[in-house]
């Protein structure tokens, strides 16, 4: 047995993250007669000092056996997982996944083992993980196991592949996607085999269900480090997000920006809240650019119109990876608006809401992503950023004074407007919303009284050439 990297600084680590429920699931195990150990994400995660946030368990017990040990200390039991030898046992209401020491068999579909064979070594098992960050184990009195070198390489920030990278990206492709996601969230460097191995054959992701890409994907974008990972993974990523090739060496010739089109891009997301519509948003803004880009005569590159390129490619990138609704339309109205000017008035922040479908949470991410583009643009721009916290502060203005920036927020509904006259029809959202323009702009107070005299004044003129009255467009 490999027992290496004991040190007390590193055991001091594990021991203070190792919560207490995964502690007595692994007591109960072993006074049970079963060899267990942690494994996996919460090993390299307390080893790095970052949060943990689940405690995977490996034992040498049958997953029976492991239901029949942990119920019988108090535990209560679901079989999660049977048939890969996965239960999930929960203790103090923390879910705990336990799973029987085991190797996968052959991947025909380059995704699920078609099999798996329970094995009776933990070395057995840690030898199928994928990367050497991920192949610890750690026991509270054992100590740390590590017999492929993984605390180095945790040290040196770098995804090596447990045995052949080649091989063990065959075997599961989505472990190509994982590398390009732990380099995002751990700030790590594949070792130079694994990124030749996952290059080369990132054609095998054709086999990797659009579900499971979409979930690596959202882990990369919110990555800490995703400004470097973007960077360096652009070559295995570009099978999935082929859109990144455009952008990528797409120099702007602008006085605004020092960056390609995919440098610029890596730091938006860089400076955007780590979740996924801000860091989509972030990849997706300027991606129309290339496309939209045309050089005028004194050399100065121009991007007119790219937002609503970006929006188609968006388009294409969503419905291709399935991404639940609410993400893609969020994304999408912050890629259509993002280089929209909104001026730190409260009428032109109500026109914005209005554009934005009179949502402040969608506002306040457009103001994210604003100042994070301003930040990623020329030194002599970032001032702009703090424009985008002026806007905020005046939407907080504008969501507690009278005013509306939506048809809803009108002091007057449709049945008042055709109690002045207007007959039933697309007449009565006419003179709807002339009326919110008239109170967006600050002409007329959000009031009925007010604004039933300006819809009678405006909108109910007699035409002389028509019968119905008609309703004249106030809009500037
Ligand atoms: P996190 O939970 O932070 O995403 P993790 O490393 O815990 O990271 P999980 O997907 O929870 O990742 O998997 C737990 C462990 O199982 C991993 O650390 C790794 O050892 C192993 N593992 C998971 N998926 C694979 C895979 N596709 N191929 C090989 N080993 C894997
Ligand atoms: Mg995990």
């Amino acid at each position: 047995m490999d027992m290496t990297g004991n040190g007390s600084d590193a055991l001091g680590l594990l021991e203070a993250a190792l919560p207490s429920p995964a502690r007595r699931t692994i007591d109960a195990l072993e006074e049970g007669g079963y060899e267990s150990w942690c494994v996996g994400g919460f090993v390299r995660d307390a080893l790095m000092g970052r949060p943990v946030h689940d405690v995977d368990i490996a034992t040498a017990a049958p997953w029976q056996e492991a239901a029949r040990v942990l119920a019988a200390a108090g535990a209560r039991v679901h079989e999660t997982g049977t048939a890969h030898g996965t239960i999930t046992a929960v203790v103090d209401g923390e879910p705990i996944e336990v799973t029987t020491f085991r190797v996968d068999g052959t991947y025909r579909d380059g995704r699920h083992p078609d099999s798996v064979t329970f094995v009776s070594s933990i070395e057995d098992d840690l030898a199928r993980r994928d990367f050497t960050v991920n192949a610890l184990a750690y026991h509270p009195r054992r100590g740390l196991l590590d017999p492929f070198g993984g605390r180095g390489d945790l040290e040196a920030g770098v995804l090596r592949a447990v045995g052949d990278p080649r091989r063990r990206f065959e075997e599961d492709a989505l472990r190509i996607l994982r590398a390009c996601r732990f380099a995002s969230q751990l700030g790590f460097a594949l070792d130079e085999a694994a990124y030749q191995a996952a290059v080369s054959q990132k054609s095998l992701l054709a086999r990797v269900s659009r579900e499971r890409i979409a979930r690596e994907l959202d882990g990369f974008v919110c990555g800490d480090h995703v400004h470097d990972a973007l960077l360096a993974t652009v070559d295995i990523l570009s099978f999935v997000l082929p859109e990144l090739v455009a952008m990528r060496g797409f120099e702007q010739r602008t006085p605004y920006h020092i960056y390609d089109v995919l440098e610029h891009t890596a730091w938006v997301m860089q400076h955007s809240p780590a979740e996924p519509v801000a860091r989509w948003a972030a990849l997706c803004h300027d991606m129309g650019k290339p496309a939209a880009a045309f050089t005028g005569p004194d050399g100065v590159g121009h991007f007119y119109g790219h937002a609503a390129v970006s929006v188609a490619l968006a388009t294409g990138l969503f419905e291709r990876l399935g991404m639940p609704t609410a993400v893609r339309e969020a994304v999408l109205a912050l890629v259509r608006r993002h280089d929209d000017v909104i001026e730190p008035t409260p009428r032109s922040v109500r026109r914005a809401l209005n554009r934005l479908g009179g949502d402040p949470g969608l506002f306040r991410a457009l103001c994210a992503l604003k100042r994070a583009d301003a930040l990623s643009q020329a030194p002599r721009c970032a001032p702009r950023a703090q424009l985008a916290d002026e806007l905020v502060e005046v939407m907080e203005r504008v969501l507690a004074d009278e005013g509306a920036f939506t048809v809803r927020g009108l002091a007057v509904d449709g049945r008042a407007v055709m109690a002045l006259g207007i007959p039933q029809g697309p007449a009565v959202g006419d003179a709807l919303q002339a009326a919110l323009e008239a109170v967006m702009d600050e002409r007329v107070p959000n009031e009925p009284k007010a604004l039933e005299t300006f819809i009678r004044e405006t909108c109910c003129e007699q035409a002389p050439s028509s019968k119905e009255p008609s309703c004249r467009s106030t809009t500037p």
